[in-house]
C-alpha cells in the first residue's frame, strides 16, 4: 500500500474534478484497459484494477471526502481513518452498470441458454404467372436443405464411438467464471467454449458431416402456392429450414413469390383493370364486344352509343381472395373505341354519306340534340 499511486493521478484529473470528468476519464481508462479487449495481459488488467478502484473512491462523495482528507490511509485501517475499507464489499454492481451498460453489451453476466433453440429460418422465392397467381398453382422448389446425417444420425459422433459428457461444464453447457479482487463476487455465467453449449464434447468425429451432424442436401420441396397470392407475399413452409440445436425444431422455409407482369391485366388488390378495344360502329350501334378475363374470353353487349373510355364491370371475375377462394375481385375494364386509319375508297365513301347523313340529321333527329352533340365531338373532333 506504500508506494500506492494517487487516485487523482490515475485517472488523470485535477484534484478539483467534478462528477463528470471522473466518470468520462474513467471510461476511457477502462475501456483501455478491460480485460475482455486485452485477454491475458497482466499489465492491462493492473490498471484497470488501479482505475476502478480510483474511481471507486471518487466517485462516491463520502469517500472521496475521506481521501482528500486523509489519502490512502483513509482505506487501509490505520489512524484518522473511518475504519477498513473492503473493496470486495462494494457494491461494484452500480459502478459497473454505469460504466460498462453501454460499453460491453450491457450486465457482465451473459446468459445463454442450451436448451432446445429453433433453427433459422431459410428464405427462398419462386416465379410464377399471372394467371398462377389467380388460379394457384403447385410448384416444385429444389434447395440446399442441411439434413441429418445418415451415417452418425446427428450426432456428430464418429460411428461405434459415442459422445462424451463436457468435462470443462460437466454437461451444463454453461461455465461460470468468478473474479476475485476488484471484481468480488461478479459471476460471469458464459456458454462453455468447449461444447458451444450443447453439454457434450465428440472426441473422434463423423468423417461424412465433420462433427457437425448435418449433411447439405439438394432437396425438391413442394410449395403449394393458394389462389389470390399477390406479388411479393410469402408462404412459410413449417419446419423446412436449418435445424434446431439441443432437439429445438427445424426453422421454416419462406418463399417468397414474385408474379410476372401480364401483357393486358393489372392487378389492384383483389381486382383486376385491363382495356379493350371496340370499333366506332360497335360504340354507335351497340352489339356485342369479346372482351379477355382471367376465366377467358366473354362476350359483352355494349349500349348503343358507348363512349369511349366507359368503365364496365364484370363482377366476379377479378382475383379470388387468399381466405375463400370462391370469394373474389371485380374485373373492370375500359372500353376504348378504335379510329380506323387505313380506309379503302369504298370505306371512305361510306363514311362520307354517313357525315352528309349525320349532318342533315342535325336538324331533324328523333334523338335528343345534347346526345348527338356529344357523340360527334367524341368521334369527329
Ligand atoms: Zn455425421
Ligand atoms: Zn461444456
Amino acid at each position: 500500500m506504500a508506494d500506492k499511486r494517487d487516485y487523482y493521478e490515475v485517472l488523470g484529473v485535477s484534484r478539483s474534478a467534478s462528477d463528470d470528468e471522473i466518470k468520462k476519464a474513467y471510461r476511457q481508462l477502462a475501456k483501455k484497459y478491460h480485460p475482455d479487449a486485452n485477454p491475458g495481459d497482466k499489465t492491462a488488467e493492473a490498471k484497470f484494477k488501479e482505475a476502478s478502484e480510483a474511481y471507486a473512491v471518487l466517485s462516491d462523495a463520502d469517500k472521496r471526502r475521506q481521501y482528500d482528507q486523509f489519502g490512502h490511509s483513509a482505506f487501509d485501517g490505520g489512524a484518522g481513518g473511518a475504519g477498513g475499507f473492503d473493496f470486495n464489499s462494494m457494491d461494484m454492481g452500480d459502478i459497473f452498470g454505469d460504466i460498462f451498460g453501454d460499453l460491453f453489451g450491457g450486465g457482465r453476466t451473459r446468459r445463454t441458454s442450451n436448451g432446445p433453440m429453433k433453427g433459422p429460418n431459410v428464405r427462398t422465392g419462386v416465379r410464377i404467372t399471372f394467371q398462377e397467381a389467380v388460379t394457384g398453382v403447385d410448384k416444385e422448389l429444389e434447395l440446399n436443405l442441411k439434413e441429418e446425417c445418415n451415417t452418425c444420425h446427428g450426432t456428430g459422433a464418429k460411428p461405434g464411438t459415442s459422445t462424451e459428457t463436457c468435462k470443462k461444464c460437466g454437461g451444463k453447457g454453461q461455465v461460470v467464471y468468478t473474479q476475485q479482487s476488484l471484481f468480488g463476487m461478479v459471476r460471469n455465467v458464459q456458454t462453455c467454449p468447449d461444447c458451444n453449449g450443447t453439454g457434450k464434447v465428440i472426441k473422434d468425429k463423423c468423417p461424412d458431416c465433420y462433427g457437425s451432424g448435418y449433411v447439405s442436401r439438394r432437396k425438391k420441396i413442394q410449395v403449394s402456392i393458394p389462389a389470390g397470392i399477390d406479388n411479393g407475399q410469402s408462404i412459410r413452409i413449417r419446419e423446412k429450414g436449418e435445424p434446431g440445436t439441443n432437439g429445438g425444431e427445424r426453422g421454416d422455409l419462406l418463399v417468397e413469390v414474385t408474379v410476372s407482369r401480364h401483357p393486358i391485366f393489372q392487378r389492384q388488390d383483389y381486382d383486376i383493370y385491363s382495356t379493350a378495344p371496340i370499333s366506332f360502329v360497335q360504340a354507335a350501334l351497340g352489339g356485342d364486344v369479346r372482351i379477355s378475363t382471367v376465366d377467358g374470353d366473354v362476350l359483352y353487349t355494349v349500349k348503343p352509343g358507348t363512349q369511349t373510355d366507359t368503365k364496365v364491370r364484370l363482377k366476379g371475375k377479378g382475383v379470388p381472395t387468399l381466405r375463400n377462394k370462391q370469394v373474389r375481385g371485380d374485373h373492370y375494364v375500359t372500353l376504348v373505341v378504335q379510329v380506323p386509319t387505313k380506309l379503302t375508297n369504298e370505306q371512305k365513301d361510306a363514311l362520307e354519306k354517313f357525315d352528309i347523313a349525320m349532318k342533315k340529321g342535325d336538324t331533324d333527329s328523333p334523338e335528343p340534340e345534347k346526345e348527338k352533340e356529344k357523340s360527334k365531338k367524341k368521334f369527329w373532333k
